[in-house]
Order: structure tokens, then C-alpha cells, then sequence
């Protein structure tokens, strides 16, 4: 029996129920067969209003299909229909989300308005008090979440796990014969809270199809472990994300580490990648870091990919390495107007290239390519269009008249 040795593609996807958050006429599913969602959180003062408002915006052109916001104090949360109605005012649907910890069961009571503007409930159980108090709080959230018809996520940190659960679980694991050992502990308490609490939410009325789970931790292999056994043990949506990433590169390539092996298991139904901001530095790179990794994966699409060799001693001069950024930046600035205009835009192959080894090769494979000469040579680089050679830039305008050409390309 021959089969194919090659199989391509991410395993089945876990399935799941599926869970509809929504603002106005925006309604993002997450879960079941729904696209994977991508997320992210402002890092402003939710207490002012215009400042959030603005980054919102920005995260949600950039791509974010939700976005969170912290709630912390009473300022923050009667800010929060404000920034609800800018948004509104400049068409920005986007669903906020509001990050609830210590005191969201007070903020959510005792100012309706935020619990009414906000689409969804991030909940913490691991830093709500304890015993009673505990319960009473998580219980009047859920109450809250109920009225309004808001659906939750169920949110355990393991920097914020539940003290009282530990401390059960450690006495019940040292009375085993075979005690586990600490971290794998630390693990299954992180399943057992996030799964016990989203029981204790339907048993309180919630409906099973409003509540989304995450297990956030900050390191690659603890994250794939928690979540390949949560998703074992339970059909609710997850939420993906590696917690305290890091910053820059290191961020990146832990998130994308981790967020790739679940995913191409099938597992994680939303994701946001928590980058630590450079000084200055642009908050909606974690989103373009969440639409990359799903993209490359080809689990979404959402730019025409760029295919570009790495260069090496064959390019000439900086022709090559320009001509790769500006048309990657290029793509990116035309999509707001190109999908719009032209569904499945997205979904084109671009390949630069910097000299013949490779070159036409691989331009050829692409939708649109080019292939520049190498070292040494007077810049002359051939247009592939669907496979066949066509024109030949030469000069110093290539990459306008490139532009141009994928433009032409696009249109027709
Ligand atoms: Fe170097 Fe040419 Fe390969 Fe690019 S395609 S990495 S320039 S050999």
C-alpha cells in the first residue's frame, strides 16, 4: 500500500465549542472550525480615555481582532465607555476586552456602564481573595458576565496561581507514595484551576459556550505540556499566549516556538503575543508578530508573503536588501485598501531575490518574482509573472517600477 510519505498541513483541530464575541455589528467566533484569532492589549492608562482610545485604533488597523484593556481602579473603569464611544465615533468595532484582577467584582458592580461597553471579561481566580471571599467575588463576576450576556475568559497566570489550590494539591501529592516532583505540579494545579473554575461559572449559570480558558506560563516547554493536557481534559476554547515573553527577538522566537508546536497539533483558538515594548517602540508589532506566525504556519493569511533569500556575497551593493524592504513595506501599507478591494489579495506569493543561483527558481514558484543579478554586475533583474519570464528592470528605479508591476498585477 503506497501512501503519501509527505503530509502537509497542521493535525485535525481540537475541537471545541464555540464562543461568539462581539461589538455592534462586529462579531469575532473563537473556537470550534473558526479562523484563529489574533488579539492583543494597549499598554496606556485606561483612565485616559483619548490615550487608549487612540492605541486601540491602532492595534485594531494593525490587525488585532480584539483588543484588552486594563480595569483596574474605579478611573479606569468609568473611563471605559468613553473610550467605548470614541472608537464608535471613528468606526472602530473592534470588541474591548477588560482585564479584571483583585477588584474586578467591584468595578464590574458598581460601575454598569464599563460592564455594558466592555464585550468580554478577563477573570483571574488566583488573585480574588481567599476561601469565602474568594467565591463571593468570582461568583459576583459571573453574575455580572451573565446579565450583560458577556462571555468570559477564565485566565490563570502561573505567577498569580490560586494559593489555596497549591497548597491542597502539594499536601494531597506528598501524602502519594510516588510524590510528583514540584514543576509537574505547578502544572497539573494550573489545568485543575482553570478547568474547575470555568465548572464553578456554568454550575453558577454561565452558559459553557461563553467561556474561554488560558494557562499562561513563560516558559516554551511548560506551555506545550499545560496546554496538551488541557486541551485534553476539556472543550472549551483556549486562549494562546506565552506569558512575560521578553523582549525583542528573544520575545518572538519563544512565542513563536511555543505557539507553533500547539498549533500545528490543533490546539489554541486565539492567541496574543506579549511582547515587552522597546523604549519608544511600536506596540502593534505583536500584532504583525501574531499574523506571521499564522501565516507562515498557513493557517491565515492576511499580507502577501514575501519570499527573500538572505543575501550573501553574490548581492550587489544594497540594491538587493532595499529592494526586499520596500516592497515588503509596500504590501503591507496598500492591504487596508487592497483587501477590501480585491479578496484573496492576501493570499499572493512575492519572491525577491538576489541572484541567478536561486533567483529565477524561486521567482518562478511565486506568484510575482524577481531576481536580481549579484555582485559586480550592472543591476538588470527579470520579472517573473505566473511562472514566465517577462520584462527586465535595469537602472536605479527597479524597485518603483516593481511596485508598479505588483500593482498592475493586483488589479487585474
Ligand atoms: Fe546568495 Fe544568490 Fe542564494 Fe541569494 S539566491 S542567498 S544572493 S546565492
Amino acid at each position: 500500500i503506497c501512501q503519501n510519505p509527505f503530509p502537509v498541513g497542521p493535525a485535525v483541530r481540537h475541537q471545541t465549542r464555540l464562543v461568539n464575541v462581539a461589538w455592534g455589528s462586529t462579531v469575532v467566533p473563537i473556537g470550534s472550525s473558526a479562523p484563529i484569532v489574533v488579539q492583543s492589549m494597549t499598554n496606556t492608562d485606561t483612565a485616559d480615555h483619548i490615550a487608549t482610545a487612540i492605541q486601540v485604533k491602532e492595534l485594531a488597523l494593525a490587525g488585532s481582532e480584539m483588543v484588552r484593556i486594563t480595569v483596574n481602579t474605579p478611573e479606569a473603569a468609568q473611563a471605559v465607555p468613553a473610550i467605548r464611544e470614541q472608537l464608535d465615533k471613528m468606526g472602530v468595532l473592534v470588541p474591548l476586552v477588560g482585564d479584571f484582577h483583585y477588584n474586578g467584582h467591584k468595578l464590574l458592580t458598581q460601575y454598569p456602564e464599563c460592564a455594558q461597553a466592555l464585550s468580554k471579561y478577563r477573570i483571574n481566580p488566583g488573585n480574588m481573595g481567599g476561601g469565602k471571599k474568594r467565591d463571593d467575588n468570582f461568583a459576583q463576576m459571573i453574575e455580572v458576565a451573565c446579565k450583560y450576556e458577556k462571555p468570559v475568559r477564565i485566565g490563570v497566570n502561573w505567577g498569580s496561581l490560586d494559593h489555596e489550590l497549591m497548597a491542597r494539591m502539594m499536601d494531597e501529592n506528598n501524602a502519594k507514595p510516588e510524590p510528583w516532583d514540584a514543576q509537574s505540579l505547578m502544572r497539573e494545579a494550573l489545568v485543575v484551576s482553570a478547568i474547575s473554575n470555568a465548572q464553578r461559572a456554568e454550575q453558577l449559570g454561565m452558559p459553557g459556550d461563553a467561556i474561554i480558558l488560558s494557562c499562561k506560563v513563560s516558559h516554551v516547554q511548560d506551555l506545550i505540556s499545560v496546554y496538551r493536557n488541557l486541551a485534553g481534559r476539556c472543550n472549551y476554547p483556549l486562549h494562546l499566549g506565552l506569558t512575560e515573553a521578553g523582549m525583542g527577538s528573544k520575545g518572538i522566537v519563544a512565542s513563536t516556538a511555543a505557539l507553533a508546536v500547539l498549533m500545528q497539533e490543533g490546539i489554541g483558538d486565539t492567541i496574543r503575543i506579549s511582547l515587552t515594548p522597546e523604549p519608544g517602540g511600536d506596540r502593534c508589532k505583536e500584532v504583525v508578530v501574531a499574523q506571521e506566525i499564522l501565516q507562515s504556519l498557513g493557517l491565515r493569511a492576511f499580507t502577501p508573503m514575501v519570499v527573500a533569500c538572505p543575501g550573501c556575497g553574490r548581492t550587489s551593493s544594497t540594491v538587493f536588501q532595499e529592494l526586499a524592504d520596500s516592497i515588503q513595506s509596500y504590501l503591507r501599507d496598500q492591504m487596508p485598501v487592497w483587501k477590501t478591494r480585491y479578496p484573496g489579495v492576501e493570499n499572493m506569493n512575492v519572491a525577491v531575490m538576489g541572484c541567478v543561483v536561486n533567483g529565477p527558481g524561486e521567482s518562478r514558484h511565486a506568484d510575482i518574482g524577481i531576481s536580481l543579478p549579484g555582485t559586480g554586475e550592472v543591476p538588470s533583474a527579470p520579472v517573473f509573472i505566473d511562472g514566465e519570464r517577462t520584462v527586465t528592470l535595469k537602472g536605479d528605479n527597479i524597485a518603483a517600477e516593481f511596485h508598479e508591476i505588483v500593482r498592475n498585477y493586483v488589479e487585474r
